[in-house]
Formats: structure tokens, C-alpha cells, sequence
């Protein structure tokens, strides 16, 4: 599959996501950010969507913003969620991940989002029964959780050949013409140290009590033939 028909898959998954989380009672409301922060990950076509956005809507100084932000600490996988599935499977040992501390998301600004209508997953997904400022975190149903994971191992498939990193990593490599070039013609090498690789889909994260619930979502991801 070539990066414009990846493009129009992730924008279907997007759109399944959103038929099944406008069903919730949800806290989350516009200018309510606290969700926004450093830790945000994506794949590299998510980030080629934000950054292509970026420069069509001549918002190229967001980069420096990126940029900047760069510099403090933020969540960085060593894992995929693909990978972590098939370790799952093998019963292998996860690497440990650092939990850092991470500062706003550099996109954030006036309490919204530069980017809103090309926000990766890891945001769309982001989503609270409770305000997070009522208990310092979201309060997530383990459906949800579940769901969440479905669609992320999704979009690593659609994207297998591709890389996934933190949000500024991602979009910092993609600033480049020639790594956007790259991902366009599938002739993408190790970008850097930060981005890990992706993985095909082999097994998806189910507990046996959500299959049923799950069906519905699977039937509709499974029309796209990713
Ligand atoms: S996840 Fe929390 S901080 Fe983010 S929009 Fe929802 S309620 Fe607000
Ligand atoms: S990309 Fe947008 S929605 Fe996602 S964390 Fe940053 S500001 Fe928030």
C-alpha cells in the first residue's frame, strides 16, 4: 500500500474511532488541555499528516516550537504496542520505559490545538468520564482501554515499515522534505536513534470479556482491508 492509500486508511480508523466515542458521556470539553502534554506518541504517517497540515496551513513556525519544546524531558517508547502484543504471546519481558516528566505539548497554544483536525490517535483517544482536574488523571473504562489498543495496533499495521516516537521526535524527523519524500516513496532507512520500528499486526490485546463488545469496531476495521 502506497502512503496516499495509508493516508486514506488512517483517515477511516479516525473516523470509526470517532462514530464510537461520540456514543460515550465523556468529560472532555474544548480549552480543557491538561491531556496535552510531551508524552503524546504517534506512528510516521500521523506525523506526516501533521506535519503536511502544518505546512499547508503555512504554520511552519510551529516547527520552531517543536524545536524548542525539545529540549525537556518526554515519555520516549522503546516498544511498540504491536511488539509489546507478540511479547505478550511469547511471554517475554518488556524493556522497562522511563516514566519522565513531561511539560505542555508544544502545539498547545491558547489552550487549543494548532493542529486540531490532524491530531494523531494518542489525542482522538484521550478521553475521560471525569474531568482530569478533579483527580489529577483521566478515568478511562477498561472498554475503552481496550478499544484504545485495538485501533493503535491498527494504525502501527497500516503504518508496519514506518517508525513511532514521541510527538516532537516524529514531527522533528518529518520537518525534513526529504525523510517526508522517503516515507511517500516507502524508502524510509532507521530515521534516528528515537524513532523504534513498526510492526505487523499478529495478535490483538483482547481480554475474552470484550470480544463480544469488541465485534462491532473489528467488523468495521476489518472493511478497510488494511
Ligand atoms: S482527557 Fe482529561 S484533560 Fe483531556 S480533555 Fe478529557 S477531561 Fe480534559
Ligand atoms: S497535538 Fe494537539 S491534541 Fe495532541 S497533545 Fe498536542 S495540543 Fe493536545
Amino acid at each position: 500500500m502506497d502512503l496516499n492509500s495509508k493516508l486514506t486508511v488512517l483517515e477511516k480508523i479516525y473516523n470509526i474511532y470517532n462514530d464510537f466515542s461520540v456514543t460515550m458521556d465523556i468529560a472532555c470539553k474544548k480549552h480543557c488541555c491538561l491531556c496535552c502534554t510531551r508524552s503524546v506518541t504517534m506512528t510516521t504517517i500521523e506525523g506526516y499528516r501533521v506535519a503536511e497540515g502544518i505546512l499547508a496551513k503555512g504554520k511552519g513556525d510551529l516547527f520552531g516550537k517543536i524545536k524548542e519544546s525539545d529540549k525537556q524531558a518526554g515519555f520516549r517508547p522503546k516498544i511498540t504496542i504491536n511488539e509489546m502484543a507478540e511479547l505478550c504471546m511469547e511471554e517475554g519481558d518488556f524493556p522497562e520505559e522511563e516514566n519522565t516528566s513531561a511539560g505542555e505539548c508544544p502545539l498547545l497554544a491558547d489552550k487549543e490545538c494548532s493542529v486540531y483536525q490532524y491530531r494523531p490517535f494518542g489525542c482522538r483517544c484521550f478521553i475521560s468520564t471525569i474531568n482530569c482536574s478533579e483527580n489529577g488523571s483521566a478515568t478511562v473504562d477498561d472498554f475503552v482501554l481496550t478499544v484504545n489498543n485495538i485501533f493503535l495496533q491498527v494504525i502501527e499495521h497500516v503504518d508496519a515499515g514506518g517508525f513511532s516516537g514521541n510527538l516532537t521526535d516524529v514531527l522533528l524527523f518529518l520537518e525534513n522534505a526529504e525523510n517526508r519524500e522517503n516515507l511517500l516513496s516507502s524508502k524510509m532507512i532507521n530515521p534516528s536513534s528515537v524513532l523504534i520500528k513498526n510492526h505487523h499486526l499478529k495478535i490483538l490485546m483482547i481480554p475474552p470479556e470484550y470480544r463480544k463488545e469488541a465485534q462491532p469496531i473489528l467488523d468495521a476495521l476489518n472493511k478497510l482491508k488494511y
